[in-house]
């Protein structure tokens, strides 16, 4: 099979003594697929991928990265859905312990960065009390891409000397339970990630701890996908700009947002104007 060639150049490799023999051990790779965009992967990503046997992915995975792993190998989507199963977290982690316990090369794929709001370190620790070796490939978080395609930067001079990562999202649809002084601090970048449902109260939390209405304000849908949307605002404006957006977002508050360019996915057009592939869904 093509893939054992680059599979034997994994490091710190563990043989299994097994009834039937020697069997090699099995690994769980914990790879970022970045924010949508192929060429957003990174080159360490693109070559664990074509290692797997099992790829177990996240709905914010498109197929176009997928088609990335071996045709042979079997792919599983644990994404939420409402019609039917969704597999809790106890149930992927079990799945991926399995697996590699089988032998089997296991490629945990995740949107964005494994280790930013991506359950990654439960998945980690699974592996650790199996004694599974478990290794994590980072990837281009949301926050990254929105802002680049925005041309606003996260940090700026005498803009923005901090960002934080936010969720907006606490259990049962609560806000959630964040130092709000702190985030309220003038230049200092909070992006929120989850946070369409709960923007209305997260800005009124911003502002009754004194950051100001008129503090600019970014809304980023499917970043770095060809369907891009980009919403600027201002804190005082977020949730009413929220309420029209349903895809996977990101909501960016901060000084240096007043740089942001609103519009759509215009870096990928004109990529296509200039004839380079794409190939991004239309
Ligand atoms: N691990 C991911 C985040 C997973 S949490 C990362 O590092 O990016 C899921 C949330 O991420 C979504 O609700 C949304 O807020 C954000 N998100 C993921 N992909 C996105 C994209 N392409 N554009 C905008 N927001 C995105």
């Amino acid at each position: 099979m093509p893939h054992r060639a680059s599979k034997a150049k994994t490091a710190n490799r563990l043989v299994l003594l097994g009834g039937e023999g020697v069997r090699e051990a099995g690994s769980v790779w914990l790879v970022g697929a970045g924010p949508g965009d192929p060429e957003l992967l990174t080159l360490k990503a693109f070559r664990v991928l074509a290692t797997a046997d099992v790829v177990v992915h996240d709905g914010l995975v498109s197929d176009e990265i997928l088609d990335l792993a071996p045709a042979s190998a079997r792919r599983i989507s644990v994404a939420k859905r409402k019609s039917r199963h969704s597999y809790a977290q106890g149930e992927i982690n079990r799945m991926l312990v399995a697996f590699a316990l089988e032998g089997l090369t296991v490629v945990r794929l995740k949107g964005g960065d494994p280790f930013i709001f991506g359950r990654g370190g439960e998945e980690l620790e699974a592996c650790r009390e199996a004694g599974v070796a478990c290794y994590v490939v980072p990837g281009v978080t949301a926050a990254l891409a929105a802002a680049a395609d925005a041309g606003a930067p996260l940090t700026h001079r005498g803009a923005a000397q901090a960002v934080t990562f936010v969720t907006g999202h606490a259990a049962a649809g609560a806000e959630p339970d964040l130092d709000w002084t702190s985030l309220a601090k003038a230049n200092h970048t909070v992006v929120i990630y989850m946070g369409l449902s709960t923007a209305p109260g997260i800005a009124q939390r911003l502002m009754d701890a004194g950051r100001a209405g008129a503090t600019p304000a970014l809304i980023v849908e499917n970043a770095s996908r060809a369907d891009e949307r980009r919403v600027v605002t201002d804190l005082a404006g977020l949730a009413a700009a929220a309420a029209g957006i349903s895809g996977p977002a990101l909501l960016i508050v901060g000084e240096a947002m007043a740089l942001a360019r609103a519009g759509t996915a215009e870096i990928v057009q004109s990529l296509e104007a200039r004839g380079l592939e794409r190939g991004v869904g239309s």
